[in-house]
């Protein structure tokens, strides 16, 4: 029970695991952060005999305290079931050197799904333990992935509703229609006229309008976080690395201790973060590879020292990182300055005021368990179709951004260690970058005919989340602009 939550801009601000993920961000802005990192305590040799569900016991145990261990592995067996099409959950494939820990196996084939599976149960589950009589209403914003997986998650979940904001022209054409076919009484998507950023600005102001929490509060209504900013999001998200190590090691791929890197094609900083906390409870991580597309801003700040988002903002065929402000770096800012929640507050103030900040020489060298990496669009398909020429292997556009930058990291360093790549969605969530890359002669097909050509190429079955939407009709058709977010949150309760 000792396990304390504080926020990375103030450690008198302070909050249980229920909670932390019950707010999701904490009063002041900041993010709640453990006030210890937890050690494993089950050896490798233990966990490697484990199921995916029983190592994720394991591992979430340590951080979610104040949950009792039939209300956490009755979390954990109402998320990680048949929902996924495999019994793995997330298996590892061998391919070109590498191990690819496929993380879209769930509903919705991002990874997102991980994470968002379990939350609905975590956060209901925690509103019981906290007396929460009000609904609870999750605003989110997406970049592509997160929208639909939340949206799934938390559809007719009793006591709560969901709003998904999503930048109108951001995300690939199968993200847009698996988001707004999305059923449930509860659920409301809502298409931007700006970018990822804007949607996750008007979420954040929102979440720290004090006037709107009590006009909310009166009419029955809170708000929390399904964004990877909710540690109910990042402690689910430790788990498959935990369980990836287990399984190099059971299946005599590596020994125990023996180090490995991991590969992480990163946008928010969430999935990264995970690693890195998988890193500091003792797992035996080398190298954390950050891996970005065109927008890196990430890759120059593990370069310099600098954090600087004033630049413009490239639309990739790796929405899901397109990204300029990486929310859940300032958990990593907060660890590598000390746990000094006044710098890390001072640094997020520059950053919001200014678009820029410079962290202190200590604080860099901090970072040595970091390389930064980027791949740009060319490469990105280029990869693609090297794996698949070589392989028979069709990668996403986001895992092909995490490939490229670690076959560019192998060619510089010569590092051989053996290596997990996180592979974040399935190829069916872009179909028509990643048949693009293979073959400029698909460029002309719809994007369901692109869907056989696929299962036709890879041999790999069309996935439920795709077979879906081919013929469901729209549900969803809410446009507004950024500056009105809050307006049409209002309008949607009623306020
Ligand atoms: C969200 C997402 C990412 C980025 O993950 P972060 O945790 O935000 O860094 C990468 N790839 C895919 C497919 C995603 O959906």
């Amino acid at each position: 029970m000792n396990l304390m939550y504080n926020s990375t801009r103030n450690k008198q601000e302070t909050a249980t695991a229920s909670q932390a993920i019950l707010q999701g961000l904490a009063t002041d802005g900041g993010l709640f952060v453990p006030n210890a990192i937890p050690a494993l305590d089950k050896s490798v040799e233990e966990l490697a005999k484990m199921s995916y569900q029983e190592v994720a016991y394991e591992v979430m145990k340590l951080y979610i305290t104040d949950f009792t261990e039939e209300e956490l592995k009755n979390c954990i067996k109402r998320a990680y079931d048949s929902k996924f099409d495999t019994t793995e959950i997330a298996p590892m494939v061998k391919k070109d050197g590498a191990y690819y820990l496929e993380l879209f196996h769930g509903a919705t084939i991002a990874f997102k799904d991980m994470a968002l599976s379990i939350l609905p149960h975590l956060l209901t589950t925690a509103a019981k333990k906290n007396n929460v009589k009000n609904e609870i209403v999750i605003l989110t914003a997406t970049s592509g992935d997160t929208g639909k997986a939340a949206l799934a998650g938390f559809a007719d979940v009793e006591g709560t509703s969901i709003i998904v904001f999503y930048p109108k022209n951001g995300v690939s054409p199968i993200q847009e229609k698996q988001m707004i076919t999305q059923k449930g009484a509860n659920t409301k998507v809502v298409g931007i006229t700006g970018n990822f950023d804007d949607a996750q600005s008007g979420v954040k102001a929102m979440f720290n309008n004090k006037e709107l929490a009590e006009r909310m509060d009166k009419a029955g209504y809170q708000f929390s976080s399904a964004n990877s900013i909710n540690i109910g999001r990042l402690v689910p998200q430790i788990v498959y690395y935990v369980y990836a190590y287990s399984r190099l090691v059971k299946n005599g791929e590596i020994k125990v201790g023996d180090p490995m890197n991991v590969v992480v094609p990163t946008g928010n900083f969430g999935n990264i973060l995970a690693a890195y906390y998988a890193k500091n409870m003792g797992l035996p991580i080398n190298k954390l590879v950050c891996a970005s597309n065109d927008n890196k801003v990430l890759y120059d700040f593990f370069q310099t020292g600098t954090y600087d988002k004033n630049r413009e903002f490239i639309l990739t065929t790796s929405p899901s990182m397109d990204i300029l402000i990486s929310s859940n770096l300032e958990r990593l800012i907060y660890k590598i300055a000390g746990n000094d929640a006044e710098k890390c507050a001072d640094l997020m103030q520059a950053l919001s005021t200014k678009g820029v900040y410079n962290i202190t020489p200590d604080m860099q060298a901090n970072l040595a368990d970091f390389v930064g990496g980027y791949t740009d669009e060319a490469t990105t398909a280029k990869t693609i179709k090297a794996m698949y020429d070589k392989e028979g292997y069709v990668m996403d556009t986001h895992t092909a951004v995490a490939a490229g930058v670690y076959q560019g990291y192998v060619a510089k360093t010569g590092d051989k260690t053996p290596t997990v790549i996180a592979s974040t969605a399935s190829p069916y969530k872009f179909t028509r970058s990643v048949m693009n890359a293979i073959d400029s002669k698909y460029d002309s097909m719809g994007d369901f005919e692109l869907v056989d050509e696929l299962s036709k190429l890879s041999g790999v079955k069309v996935p439920n989340a795709i077979e879906e939407i081919r013929t469901a009709p729209v549900l969803h058709d809410i446009v507004c602009e950024s500056e009105k977010m809050q307006a049409t949150v209002e309008k949607i309760l009623g306020l």
